[in-house]
């Protein structure tokens, strides 16, 4: 069965043809002999009239009977209306039911959250989520086709891992035949060994992380781009993440600006041009001092934190030089103040918060054995990630930046969950 037009087309068809439309129906109001059905395909909704005689008798009562989310098939005329929203509608002759609605499509008006949450599978069928993973999709391109313009190659990295990258904490931790393995909460590492080959790599695959922090921004599982570049400093990588940041803005400006404006937002590329502010760690701790906040150097910011602060900026901005202890044990440390290292989280402004978080890595193999240790870790657990530092090691960098956390930021989203497919959340495995 092939679809020879769908609703976005028929919106450009001349008024009078004859077409076939497939779809689901949405809605469905009766005046009468008249029977108003909003059919929906991946593309548009369009109005349906099924008038008694205009349509035969059989379509009339099935259209009477419809019951909603029935897949159809409906032949008729395309008629103007200025009434129809969109100004078109489709005078139906002839309705033929794919797939009935064998109950009640329990997704209602005012149904509460968590239903719609455990009804994730039919809730998909909004329009506004249709959207979103359209948005989605765009935005990993945009990413990918920067990437690879700019000289990098998308590398795929295993999911099994046996050495932590960000802490014990939040590892998952899964049984690899009778022995202990854990899900990759950043593929890091494995990047890190492929730029002695293919200098400049990226790639974009789930990251597992058992976040008990129950936040508005922290997922179980999300989707990670991560980048890593052989002879980087600190100071290219972070030319880097504004460059493709911008990109992915203006992109998406450009590419998924109707789907954007549907959803209520608008982007406005200057707001993501390079430069971005920068501070370090010391200037942002003050900063959060000054406004009343409970924290010590030393500390991590955390989701709360980083909310008050980034509140203060209109665009992105860096956060650079962070305490060595609130950070993992392969950033490289400051020459110039050993005490903190040089990494850059991006914060996303108005109280969103890191969206990137990256920096230069230890490539010397003595200082990186002494860290590990420092941080109570066995250097022999990093056996392999210390053999890269012991043939031809060379300054490099990277980042990971979190694609849902992105269009969070970018679409307003009042959770992080709305930017998933199928979220997963502590509270959420299920569907
Ligand atoms: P946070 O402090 O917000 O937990 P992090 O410092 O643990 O973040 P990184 O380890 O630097 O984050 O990971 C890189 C990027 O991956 C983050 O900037 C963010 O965009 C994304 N990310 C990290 N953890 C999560 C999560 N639990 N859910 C969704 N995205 C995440
Ligand atoms: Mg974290």
């Amino acid at each position: 069965m092939f679809k020879t037009l769908y609703v976005r087309d028929a919106f450009q068809c001349e008024e009078g043809l004859e077409v076939e439309l497939i779809g689901w129906i949405r809605s469905k109001r009766r005046h009468g002999k008249l029977i108003f059905l909003d059919l929906r395909d991946s593309t548009g909704i369009i109005q349906v009239a099924v008038k008694h005689g205009v349509a035969d008798n059989e379509s009339f009562m099935k259209a009477l009977d419809i019951g909603l989310e029935s897949s159809v098939k409906v032949k008729g005329r395309l008629k103007k209306d200025p009434r129809a929203p969109g100004g078109l509608e489709l005078h139906c002759n002839h309705l033929e039911i794919v797939g009935p609605s064998l109950e009640d499509f329990p997704i209602k008006k005012g149904v509460g959250l968590k239903f719609l949450l455990d009804n994730r599978h039919l809730h998909l069928r909004s329009p506004r989520v249709a959207i979103i993973m359209k948005i989605r999709a765009t935005l990993m391109d945009i990413a990918r086709r920067w990437l690879r313009e700019n000289g990098f190659v998308e590398v795929n990295c295993p999911t099994f891992i046996t050495a932590a990258v960000e802490g014990g904490a939040t590892l998952f931790k899964v049984d690899y035949f009778g022995k202990p393995a854990y899900l990759t909460q950043s593929v890091q590492f494995y990047q890190e060994a492929a730029i002695y080959s293919l200098e400049k790599v990226y790639s974009l695959q789930p990251s597992f992380r058992a976040e008990l922090s129950r936040t508005r921004r922290h997922l179980t599982e999300f989707w990670h781009l991560e980048v890593e570049m052989a002879y980087a400093d600190l100071y290219d990588i972070m030319k880097v993440i504004e460059e493709l940041v911008y990109a992915i803005v203006n992109g998406l400006n450009k590419e998924s600006e109707r789907e954007i404006r549907t959803l209520g937002r608008e982007l406005r590329p200057e707001m993501a041009e390079p430069p971005y502010p920068r501070i370090r760690y010391s200037e942002a701790l003050q900063i959060l001092q000054s406004k009343g906040v409970n924290i010590n150097w030393g500390d991590d910011f955390g989701a709360d934190e980083e909310r008050i602060l980034s509140k203060e900026f209109s665009k992105p901005f860096f956060v650079t030089h962070y305490p060595k202890e609130a950070k993992a044990f392969y950033h490289m440390p400051d020459p110039s103040n050993p005490s903190v290292c040089l990494n850059a989280d991006l914060l996303a402004p108005g109280g969103y918060g890191e969206i990137v978080g990256g920096g230069q890595r230890i490539h010397d193999y003595n200082l990186l054995t002494e860290r590990i240790r420092e941080n109570n870790l066995n250097p022999e657990e990093y056996r392999w990630y210390l053999d890269l530092r012991k043939y031809g090691s060379v300054p490099h960098s990277g980042f990971g930046l979190g694609i849902e956390r992105m269009l969070w930021w970018l679409l307003h989203l009042p959770h992080i969950r709305s930017a998933c497919l199928f979220p997963r959340t502590p509270a959420r495995v299920y569907p």
